[in-house]
């Protein structure tokens, strides 16, 4: 075709959502207008032309698709390349690499004794993103290095403090991670060897990463009684490494330190107003989850917490699936202590997985509620079993009954909770936002009926979210998943 016939043909853009309430992830008032999308990315907001297909969203939400902030998905996008939990929750890019766990380093051949399991044929972060994008996956993702991780690799022997040839080597690891990529350096200071680290050593490692731009992302050191000075420990690392400060999870748990929050909130904005760099995220439940093994000691069990434990997956003993340990215990005809003996002696204990209901609902609403609070979901993904229901559940809860419901917050601001707020926090360039130019990660819900349906007996998926789109491609409709595999990984440095 010559130029000139070019020249007056009409034309028509890929693809054009008509009629929606689109919430624009900026916080500001939604408004009902069409937008149009090509080649993967928004090209027009309000006035769109002709389309060659045409989405009707007429009485439907049309926001950024979300980013989940804090998920352990990294193997996950192995077992499952769609990621089908976070996609049918409206998630187009899940933060990966937290806790200190990460897929990478990793020694080929070798399967991760953590609860990521690991088990891959690469070794970096570059090899690792290369399989990702051989294979495909569903939802974008990126990831931090994790400093458990890097340290273990260093030295399989994990409780101490590593040498200063492994120190160096640590360091090292985490400064070729950021350059090629990693959005920074992630802590987990209450698992191994974490928990055997000092603050110099940590300063020394988010030094490393704030070198290349990359945030220092932790897991604190103790989420109960001592809350306060954990958090003061992350903020001298931030402040000495000079690098971003990413909190996770943040919450008080165990009921006698409830009423901590508020001054934690307090400590934050102190220093955010002070100009530190500062992000933290939550996730709507009352109850935590994570590696039993890590939250109980054989010699000493902590047998008033175990009251409010339930195990979620357990590979040596499937039938205590599902069930409180006082109530395994009734069953087996033993104790609670010998339960947990019992659970932490199994030969795959690394994999049992618990939830403790031991976190104030009011609490994880002013958190929730905070104008800065991002949604991460720190699901656990397992094929067996009933996972904490956040994995499957997050954000339409936010948006379900937060949001609409108890009125916590109004739409826009729920949704920039999980869309610029952490786009913003993480670099993702173009991403967390509709406007001209951005990338074309959109998730279609219904207002009125989204609601999250999982709990912790049930694993149900969630209703109202009707399309979800990543990088322009339909990654859900209506029926259900699609058959893209759009997602990108994404760095530091912007795609590759
Ligand atoms: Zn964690």
């Amino acid at each position: 075709m010559g130029n000139g016939l070019e020249r007056g043909v009409v034309r028509m853009i890929e693809l054009a959502i008509r009629d929606g309430l689109v919430v624009d992830g900026s916080g500001g008032a939604p408004r009902v207008a069409d937008i149009g999308i090509e080649r993967g990315r928004l090209v027009a907001v309000g006035d769109v032309g002709a389309a060659k297909l045409n989405l009707d969203a007429a009485g439907l939400v049309v926001a950024p698709g979300f980013v989940d902030a804090h998920t352990h998905d990294d193997m996950q996008l192995r077992r499952d390349p769609f990621n089908r939990e976070k996609l049918l929750q409206g998630v187009t890019t899940v933060i990966c690499g937290n806790c200190g766990f990460s897929a990478f380093p990793h020694r080929p051949g070798q399967t991760s004794p953590d609860l990521l399991s690991t088990d891959g044929p690469w070794d970096s972060f570059s090899s690792y993103a290369r399989t990702l994008r051989a294979q495909g996956i569903g939802p974008n993702m990126a990831t931090f290095v994790g400093h458990n991780t890097v340290s273990r690799h260093a030295d399989p022997q994990v409780d101490r403090r590593p040498d200063r040839r492994r120190r160096t080597q640590i360091v090292d690891r985490v400064r070729r991670s950021v350059d090629e990529g990693a959005l920074g350096v992630s802590t987990g200071l209450i698992y191994e060897p974490g928990r055997s680290s000092v603050v110099e050593d940590l300063v020394e490692i988010a030094s490393a990463a704030a070198e290349s731009g990359g945030l220092y992302c932790t897991h604190m050191r103790d989420e109960g009684a001592g809350l306060i000075d954990a958090i003061d420990e992350a903020l001298t690392i931030a402040r000495e490494s000079g690098a971003g400060l990413q909190i996770s999870h943040l919450k008080t748990v165990g009921r006698g330190n409830w009423g901590l929050v508020a001054t934690a909130l307090d400590r934050i904005d102190e220093a955010h107003q002070g100009g530190l760099d500062i992000g933290f995220d939550v996730y709507p439940y009352t109850a935590g989850s994570g590696p039993f093994e890590q939250y109980f000691d054989s010699d000493h069990v902590d047998v008033a917490r175990l009251e409010f434990v339930q195990i979620v997956h357990c590979p040596d003993f499937p039938h205590f699936q599902g069930l409180r340990v006082p109530a395994i215990a009734e069953v087996e005809g033993c104790s609670a202590e010998d339960v947990t003996r019992r659970i932490i002696s199994g030969p795959r204990a690394t994999e049992t997985v618990c939830v403790i209901f031991e976190i104030d609902e009011n609490e994880m609403r002013t958190v929730l509620a905070h104008p800065r609070a991002m949604i991460g979901s720190d699901g656990i993904p397992q094929d067996g079993g009933v996972p904490h229901p956040r994995l499957v559940g997050a954000f339409p809860r936010v948006l379900g009954q937060y949001g609409r419901d108890e009125g916590l917050f109004d739409l826009s601001a729920a949704v920039k909770k999980m869309t610029s707020i952490p786009a913003d926090r993480f670099g993702l360039a173009g991403r967390g936002r509709i406007q001209p130019g951005y990338w074309a990660d959109i998730t279609i819900f219904d207002h009125s009926t989204i609601t999250d349906r999982a709990t912790y007996q049930e694993r149900n998926s969630p209703e109202g979210i009707r399309w979800v789109l990543v990088n322009g491609e339909v990654a859900v409709t209506p029926d259900g998943l699609g058959s893209a595999l759009a997602g990108r990984v994404l760095t530091r440095a912007g795609d590759r």
